[in-house]
């Protein structure tokens, strides 16, 4: 599949609403839905111009907050189904969300459902979550969606907090029988910006490191968020050496996220708005946007990420770049690796280079 043309992935935040006061939370959920979301019609629009405009249709991560804070969740589900979407839910594991609800999305064709384990423990986890409870119900609905026959994927989220637990998370993944593991490095935006404490170059690497040796053991997809080196590690593990061409997935490139009123960004954790759905079609905006072109050539990278051999298969994570310096197109700080130096230096000054704008947008 092209990636220039069309995404491979479309996380789409149903609402910021949300009953957990998870630590890290990207959207800063609050309680109350917010009276701009998008209708169930606008939603439909979306879709029919998608059909149209995708010959891969991509698949549907619907998200929040917490997507069942939606009434008309079922009917979003259905609307998808009908235009030929896959569709994976990542609700929040509040009592809302019971066996009974996991068999009724299997009956109408969910594709995947994820629930996050942030810890190995009640302890752990339920103090990154905000609510106490939230991770034994989490267990009991892992085996409800393996019951239900939906594929199960566990979101664990690592930053300092939770980073001691990531093996004994690695074991109980294991052992719930999923699908997907996704570890998401936590990007210092939203509620993170202060309530939780990403990793550090080191402490990141070595998580990377002790995942690429998992990944290799294990029976299911098991892949990293916010840390593409994680594919750089992968390169420089393997015997066969260098296979550095072929593109990853990440912001901007395979996916975009479309939020509650309907913005567009290459990522939820890269808070730049490209455009909205209800104003340019989302295949123009993913495909012309200016920074959604920048972002998918490793040629427009700055810094150590502008010269490193891994560009193409790594390419740091943007949204951290954007966190941290303010430029999306800048190295990943959370970057140990150092680039061998250029036989022919780079055509323009790849280090201290000044942040060119990448606006307007859209
Ligand atoms: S220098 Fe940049 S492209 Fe290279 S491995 Fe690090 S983050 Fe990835």
């Amino acid at each position: 599949m092209d990636v220039t043309t069309q995404p491979h992935l479309v996380g789409w935040e149903l609402t910021r609403a949300c009953q957990l006061r998870c630590r890290h939370c990207r959207a800063q959920a609050i309680t109350e839905r917010h009276g701009d979301e998008l209708s169930l019609e606008q939603i439909a629009g979306v879709l029919d111009h998608m059909a149209a405009a995708f010959s891969h249709p991509p698949i549907l991560i619907f998200t929040g907050g917490d997507p069942l804070e939606r009434p008309d969740l079922p009917d979003i589900i259905a609307a998808a189904r009908e235009r030929g979407f896959l569709v994976a839910l990542a609700p929040s594991a509040t009592p809302k969300l019971t066996p009974q609800v996991v068999r009724e999305w299997a009956a109408i064709g969910v594709h995947a459902i994820s629930l996050s384990l942030d810890g190995a423990t009640a302890q752990v986890h339920d103090r990154f979550r905000g609510v106490r409870g939230t991770f034994d119900r989490t267990l009991a609905l892992a085996h409800a969606v393996v019951e239900s026959g939906v594929n199960l994927q566990i979101n664990t989220s690592v930053c300092m907090q939770t980073v001691r637990d990531l093996a004994p998370i690695g074991d109980m993944v294991e052992e719930l029988g999923v699908s997907s593991w996704e570890v998401f490095f936590v990007v210092p935006t939203g509620r993170a910006r202060t309530a939780a404490w990403p990793l550090g170059p080191e402490s990141q690497e070595l998580a990377l490191h002790w995942l690429v040796g998992y990944r290799r053991r294990a029976a299911f997809r098991v892949t990293a968020v916010g840390a593409p080196q994680l594919w750089r590690i992968v390169h420089q593990t393997r015997a066969d050496g260098d296979a550095h061409r072929r593109p990853a997935i990440r912001d901007g490139q395979g996916f975009a996220f479309i939020d509650h009123v309907g913005n567009v960004f290459p990522s939820g954790y890269l808070p730049l708005a490209a455009g909205n759905v209800l104003e340019t079609d989302f295949a123009g905006i993913y495909r012309e946007a200016p920074l959604f072109q920048a972002l998918r050539d490793p040629e427009k990278l700055r810094g150590k990420c502008h010269i490193c051999p891994f560009r193409f298969v790594c390419g740091g994570s943007r949204a951290r770049a954007y966190a941290v310096t303010g430029d999306p197109l800048a190295q990943d700080p959370a970057c140990p690796y150092i680039p061998p130096p250029l036989e022919t230096p780079p055509p323009s000054p790849a280090v201290d280079a000044a942040p060119a704008p990448v606006g307007p947008l859209g």
